[in-house]
C-alpha cells in the first residue's frame, strides 16, 4: 500500500560508522541504515527524513519528546523511553569480539501501519543486500572524525571490507545465539514467554507513562485437585489449555507470559473500566470451558491497574497475583487488587515475623471446647483451640492467624507449641478425677506431613505420665499435603499409643476416598453436615455417614451442634460424641481444669 507523503521522522545515531553517521561535509546521515530506509521509502512512498542533523546523539531527548516516529541504529543494550512494542532488526555485525544486532525502534508517535511495513521490508532484505550496502556505505565518503582530520578513504574501505566479512560470519552465530536467547525466555510447557521475557519487555515495552494504559491481569491456574485424583499430565494439559486460550485473547500491545508453576500475567493495554471487564468475561468464559472439559481445576483472575510510580515488576506480580489467589479463596472469577487486600499482605508479613515472640512470650492461649458422650451427655473430651492474646490487636480467634501461617509454612511452630501445651495440661490432670478424659489437638496437614514429625512427637512425650489414648491427633482440612506421608505418619502416631481423628468430613467427596486406606480412630463429622440435620435430606444423609464410620469401626464425633433438635437427632443416629455451642463454649485452659476437678469431686462423693 502505498503511503504517498506520510512523513517518518528518523532519530539517528551520529556516530556509528558505517551503519549510520553523520556527514558533516553535506550534513547528512549516511551509511547503511539511511540507505536501508530510503529504499524502504521508495517502496512504500513514506518520505523519511532524518531529524534536525547534528553531531551530537539527540535520540534519548527525541524520544522522550516523541518528536520522532524512529529511533535508529540501536544496539541491544540501548533502551529508550516512550517506545512501543518490540524493535526490529535492521542487521547484526561483529565488533570487539561481539556479536551486535542493531535495531529500529518505533515510537509512540509512529503511525500504526509503519511496524508491521518495516518488518516485512527488513524481512525481505537478504544477507548479500547487506553486505553490498556496507561495502557501498564505506566506499563512500567515510566521516572525517573529530580527532583526525586526516583518515583516508582507503582505511574506511578497509573497514567496511572488514565489517562485510563480519556480517556473513556473525549471522550463522547469531541464529544460534538468538535460539538460545528465545530458549531461556521461553516456557517450555506452554511455549509462552517466561519469567525472564516479562522482565525484559516490562523495561522496553511499558514506559513510564505509558504505564497507566495497563492492567496486570494475573490468572491463576488452580490444577492441584486435578493433579491429585488424575496425575502430572493431567495438570499439564489444564495449563497448556489455559496458555493457549490466553494467547488468543492477549492483543497486539499486550504482554503475556507463565510466571509461576499456576500463574501466567497479561499485561493488558486497556481503557479500563467496562472494556476490561467485557474482555476479562469473554476471555474467562473460555477458560471456563477448559476447566468444565478437564474438571477438577478453575482459574481465577487478578488485577491490578499500573499507575505511574510503578518500577518494580515484583511488586506488580505480588498484587496482582495476591488478588488472583483472594479470588480462588473467596470462588469468585477474578477480584480487584484493593488497599485493603495490600494492608491484609501486610499484616500477614506482620504476624509471620511476631511468630517467635508470640511463642517465646506465651500470648498463644489455650482454650478447651468440652465433648459431650451421646448416651449419658457427661463431659467425655475437650479439644484445644489456640487463641492469640496479640499486645496490639487484643484477643484474636485462629481464622485470623491459622491459614496466615498455613501458606507461610509455619503453622508446625504453633502446632507443636499447641501440643505441648495439650500435653501439659494432660500431665497435670494425671492422677486426678476424670481418668477418661480425652483431650485433641489440631494440627494442620502441612504439620502432619512433615518427615521429622513422628520424631519431634517422640521427643515431645518422652517422660510424660498420661495414658498415651488420651492425647488426640485432629487432622484439619485446611492447607493441602502430601497424603501418602500423612498415612504413614498416622500409623507411626497409632503405634505409639496416640488416636487419629479425620476433622471436618464429608466437606467433600475427597475426605471419603481418604476414609479407604486411613489409619484413622475416628471421624468429626462437618459443621454443615449438622447444620443441615433437621431437613429430611440431611438427616439421611447423616444417618449413612454415621453408619459407614461405624461400619469402618471409627467413632464418630460431631461439631457444631447448637441446638437441642440437632442433638436429639445425633443421639438417635447413634453418634458417639458431640461438641458444641448447645453444650459447652470454649473455655480458658484454667477454667476448663476447674470444672473438670469440680466435677471429678462431685463425683466422688
Ligand atoms: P475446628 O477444628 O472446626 O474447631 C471448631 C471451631 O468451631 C472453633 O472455632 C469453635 O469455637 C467453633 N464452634 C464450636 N462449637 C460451635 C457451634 O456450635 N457453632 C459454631 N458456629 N461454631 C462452633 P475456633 O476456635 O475459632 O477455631 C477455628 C479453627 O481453627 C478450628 O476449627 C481449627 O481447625 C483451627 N484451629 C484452632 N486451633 C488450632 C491449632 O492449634 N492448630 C491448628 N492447625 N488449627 C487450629
Ligand atoms: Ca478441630
Amino acid at each position: 500500500m502505498s503511503r504517498e507523503g506520510a512523513v517518518i521522522l528518523v532519530a539517528g545515531s551520529p556516530d556509528n560508522y558505517p551503519l549510520e553517521y553523520y556527514d558533516r561535509g553535506s550534513g547528512t546521515y549516511q551509511g547503511v541504515v539511511p540507505r536501508l530506509l530510503s529504499r524502504f521509502a521508495e517502496e512504500t512512498g513514506y518520505d523519511i527524513q532524518y531529524y534536525s542533523p547534528g553531531e551530537e546523539d539527540q535520540r534519548a531527548h527525541l524520544a522522550r519528546n516523541r518528536q520522532v516516529d524512529l529511533i535508529s541504529a540501536c544496539s541491544e543494550d540501548e533502551r529508550f523511553l516512550h517506545t512501543q512494542g518490540e524493535p526490529i532488526e535492521i542487521l547484526t555485525v561483529e565488533r570487539g569480539g561481539e556479536t551486535v544486532t542493531y535495531q529500529l525502534w518505533l515510537t509512540q508517535a509512529a503511525p500504526s501501519a509503519l511496524r508491521q511495513e518495516l518488518s516485512d521490508f527488513m524481512a525481505g532484505v537478504g544477507q548479500q543486500q547487506t553486505a553490498g550496502l556496507l561495502v557501498d556505505a564505506a566506499a563512500g565518503r567515510a566521516p572525517v572524525p573529530r580527532w583526525q582530520e586526516s583518515l583516508t578513504a582507503g582505511l574506511g574501505i578497509a573497514a567496511a571490507l572488514l565489517a562485510v566479512i563480519a556480517v556473513l560470519l556473525a549471522r550463522a552465530c547469531l541464529r544460534q545465539r538468538r535460539r538460545g536467547k528465545k530458549d531461556r525466555e521461553t516456557d517450555p510447557l506452554t511455549g509462552l514467554g517466561n519469567e525472564r521475557f516479562l522482565r525484559s519487555r516490562y523495561l522496553s515495552v511499558i514506559s513510564e507513562e505509558s504505564r497507566v494504559l495497563y492492567t496486570a491481569v494475573y490468572f491463576y491456574a488452580d490444577a492441584e485437585q486435578l493433579e491429585k485424583v488424575r496425575g502430572p499430565q493431567d495438570k499439564e494439559e489444564m495449563l497448556r489449555r489455559t496458555a493457549a486460550v490466553l494467547r488468543r485473547y492477549a492483543g497486539e500491545h499486550d504482554v503475556l507470559a507463565r510466571v509461576a508453576d499456576a500463574g501466567f500475567l497479561l499485561l493488558r493495554r486497556t481503557a479500563g473500566g467496562e472494556e476490561l471487564r467485557q474482555w476479562l468475561s469473554m476471555a474467562q468464559a473460555s477458560l471456563d470451558e477448559v476447566c468444565r472439559e478437564l474438571r477438577m481445576c478453575r482459574v481465577t483472575a487478578g488485577l491490578y491497574a499500573l499507575r505511574e510510580r510503578d518500577w518494580e515488576l515484583d511488586d506488580v506480580l505480588a498484587r496482582s497475583g495476591q488478588a488472583a489467589a483472594q479470588a480462588a479463596r473467596e470462588g469468585k472469577p477474578y477480584l480487584e487488587y484493593t488497599d485493603a487486600m495490600h494492608s491484609r499482605v501486610q499484616e500477614e508479613k506482620r504476624f509471620c515475623a511476631e511468630l517467635p515472640r508470640a511463642l517465646e512470650r506465651g500470648e498463644f492461649l489455650l482454650y478447651i471446647q468440652f465433648y459431650v458422650d451421646a448416651g449419658s451427655l457427661a463431659v467425655a473430651g475437650g479439644e484445644a483451640l489456640a487463641r492469640w492474646q496479640h499486645p496490639e490487636k487484643g484477643f484474636l480467634t485462629p481464622w485470623r492467624f491459622i491459614p496466615v501461617f498455613e501458606r507461610a509454612d509455619l503453622i508446625d511452630r504453633l502446632d507443636f507449641y499447641m501440643l505441648e501445651r495439650c500435653a501439659d495440661f494432660l500431665d497435670r490432670l494425671h492422677g486426678h478425677v476424670q481418668t477418661g478424659f480425652f483431650l485433641s489437638c489440631n494440627l494442620s496437614r502441612k504439620t502432619f506431613a512433615a518427615e521429622d514429625f513422628p520424631d519431634r512427637c517422640r521427643r515431645l512425650l518422652e517422660g510424660r505420665r498420661f495414658a498415651r489414648d488420651l492425647l488426640v491427633l485432629e487432622l484439619t482440612g485446611g492447607a493441602d499435603a502430601d497424603g501418602d506421608r500423612i498415612r504413614r505418619n498416622a500409623r507411626q502416631m497409632q503405634d505409639m499409643g496416640l488416636r487419629v481423628l479425620l476433622d471436618d468430613f464429608g466437606k467433600d467427596l475427597t475426605s471419603f476416598a481418604e476414609l479407604a486406606g486411613f489409619p484413622a480412630d475416628g471421624v468429626k463429622l462437618n459443621r454443615g453436615l449438622v447444620a443441615g440435620a433437621e431437613t429430611p435430606r440431611g438427616k439421611a444423609l447423616l444417618d449413612s455417614i454415621i453408619r459407614i464410620g461405624h461400619d469402618l469401626d471409627l467413632a464418630v464425633l460431631a461439631d457444631g451442634v447448637e441446638n437441642r433438635a440437632q442433638s436429639d437427632i445425633l443421639r438417635r443416629l447413634c453418634c458417639d460424641a458431640m461438641q458444641g455451642y448447645a453444650f459447652f463454649r470454649p473455655l480458658p485452659e484454667w477454667e476448663a481444669r476447674r470444672q473438670l476437678l469440680e466435677a471429678g469431686e462431685r463425683n466422688e462423693r
